[in-house]
């Protein structure tokens, strides 16, 4: 099997042809003309100057454009380098700086013209040797260089070449950039479609971000390697994708958990034929068990999908462990499923036995972090171990069940305490919506539990009090674990993959109830 990006293109290509590749507003882009576009802005990036091995930013929401210019990349020899379409202006300068990109492809409208001049001409990155504006990507000269030359560059990319650089997400500090060669972006995209039973029959709804590997490597990638056809979408919108899910019978819907959670309160929803749903992928985040339940269940009390996979997975190592189809429903509920062919899973427990840091290894874990051997060397150790940073267990029969995060514990009075623990059991409490538990400083404990809590709407939400946050831990947890602030917000702040940011929580203000 192809293991680069262009040679999976051109297989595409020949297996695919006039099988529509992507659909965007209706409009459909077959293998033959993916792989048409794609040669076509590979020619213009090497005319631009683009030589193998360097790098290109793409800056940009969900689209055709998007694979294109990504997919062009690798085509042309280049090391691709997405950036999330939520950086501002001064980080994407950041990383356009760290990875010395020579060409930063950027959606109309995410920096204005003037301000892409200005990239160039303060010469504060002298690396840039041209920004291209997306929307002109089909337009660009060319002609200096023929499809032969381009072909034979993509021939000559080779398997252990770095494919791209994907940069993490920033929950716990400052975003590291992960390089990954061509045969582990292929190689992952290509177990996760064997895994989830991914076809050319699918028809796959794309609103993971492309920046993300979830986005990128198991969409775009796994795209080209099983002949789905994937719908890009910009940005969720609940109305156009139950109307995408009823016109086009989407049947792969993979996205954070909050997605589905939407989904399912999205008011009509009932009356919807939202039947052609087959699979859903989910991580990410801590998965509710519940939710799992009311995706399978059929319509209308749930979203009827025949299949629900949960996931474990980060940049550093894509897709780590997966559930499998046939696994029982409460065994997907309550965990990310079992190590993926490739790849390895063990737990780095204290006692040797129940939680502790998860380790992986194998084909798909990162080659390392750009520019930054130390940071490598600590998160992969000498024998090929990635030290995860998460904390969970692993069953006899190797399903992960992850409990929470290094860097989310904290320590009461000496003791370490698992903010998920204190959080799952406050998401029981009535009245609660979304409730995420930090730990703060505090003179005498040292640190103590904050919960951030977002009421229910109803009366039971409108009656809840800081009070009764504390007393429902009271009766059920240990003392030290019981949180000793409380705030109530109207929603919690998370990031585009559903995660909690955290590091913002611990700035809001909040009570201390007696
Ligand atoms: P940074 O490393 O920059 O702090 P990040 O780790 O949040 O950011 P990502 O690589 O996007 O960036 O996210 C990977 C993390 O997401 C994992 O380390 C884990 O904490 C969490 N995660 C992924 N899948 C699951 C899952 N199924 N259940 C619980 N947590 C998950
Ligand atoms: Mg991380």
């Amino acid at each position: 099997a192809e293991q680069t990006i262009p040679a999976a293109l051109g297989a595409a290509a020949d297996r695919f042809g006039d099988h529509p590749a992507y659909v965007e507003d209706g409009e459909i882009v077959t293998f033959l003309e993916l792989l048409r576009r794609v040669r076509r802005a590979a020619r213009a990036y090497v005319a631009l100057g683009l030589r193998p091995g360097d790098r290109v930013c793409v800056w940009a929401p969900n689209s055709v454009d998007w694979v294109v210019a990504a997919l062009a990349t690798s085509y042309a020899g280049g090391v691709l380098v997405p950036l999330n379409s939520r950086y501002t202006a001064h980080e994407v300068a950041d990383v356009v700086e760290r990875t010395a990109a020579r060409l930063v492809v950027v959606a109309d409208g995410f920096l204005g013209r003037t301000q892409l001049a200005d990239l160039r001409a303060t010469g504060e990155h002298p690396s840039v040797l041209a920004l291209v504006d997306l929307a002109d990507l089909g337009g660009l000269d060319m002609s200096d260089v023929t499809t032969a030359d381009v072909d034979a560059i993509a021939e000559s990319v080779s398997p252990d070449d770095v494919a791209d650089i994907l940069f993490t997400s920033g929950t716990t500090g400052r975003s590291k950039g992960a390089m990954s060669a061509h045969r582990q972006t292929v190689g992952v995209a290509r177990a996760w479609g064997e895994l989830g039973g991914v076809t050319g029959e699918d028809r796959y709804l794309a609103l993971n971000p492309f920046f993300h590997s979830f986005g990128y490597k198991v969409g775009i990638v796994t795209g080209l390697v099983t002949g789905a056809t994937l719908y890009p979408l910009a940005t969720f919108d609940l109305e156009l994708t139950m109307r995408l899910v009823e016109q086009e019978r989407i049947t792969v819907l993979p996205g954070a958990p909050t997605i589905y959670q939407s989904l399912l309160a999205a008011p009509g929803r009932e009356q919807r034929d939202l039947s052609s749903l087959r699979l859903a992928v989910t991580g990410a985040a801590v998965v509710p068990v519940v939710l799992v339940e009311r995706m399978r269940q059929p319509a209308p009390e749930g979203l009827g999908f025949d299949q629900v996979v949960t996931a474990f997975g980060m940049t550093e190592a894509v897709v780590a462990t997966m559930a499998r189809a046939g696994d029982p429903a409460d065994l997907v509920a309550s965990t990310c499923g079992r190590a993926i062919p490739g790849m390895e899973a063990r737990i780095d427990a204290p006692s040797g036995e129940g939680a502790g840091e998860l380790l992986l290894r194998g084909d798909y874990v990162m080659l390392g972090y750009l520019d930054d051997e130390e940071a490598t060397a600590a998160a992969i150790d000498a024998d090929g171990w990635l030290h995860t940073g998460d904390v969970g267990t692993l069953d006899e029969a190797g399903n992960l069940r992850i409990t929470d995060r290094l860097k989310d514990m904290y320590i009461s009075g000496g003791f370490n305490v698992y903010p998920a623990e204190v959080e799952q059991l406050l998401a029981r409490l009535e009245g609660v919506a979304d409730v995420a538990v930090v730990g703060v400083p505090d003179e005498r404990m040292g640190e103590v539990g904050a919960a951030y809590v977002v009421r229910a709407a109803g009366p039971a939400g409108e009656a809840l009090t800081a009070d009764d946050v504390v007393a429902w831990c009271k009766e059920r947890l240990a003392n030290f674990k019981v949180p000793r602030r409380v705030a109530f917000l109207d929603a919690l702040p998370r990031n585009l993959s559903g995660k909690v940011l955290k590091t913002e929580l611990r700035s809001q203000p909040r009570d201390q109830p007696e």
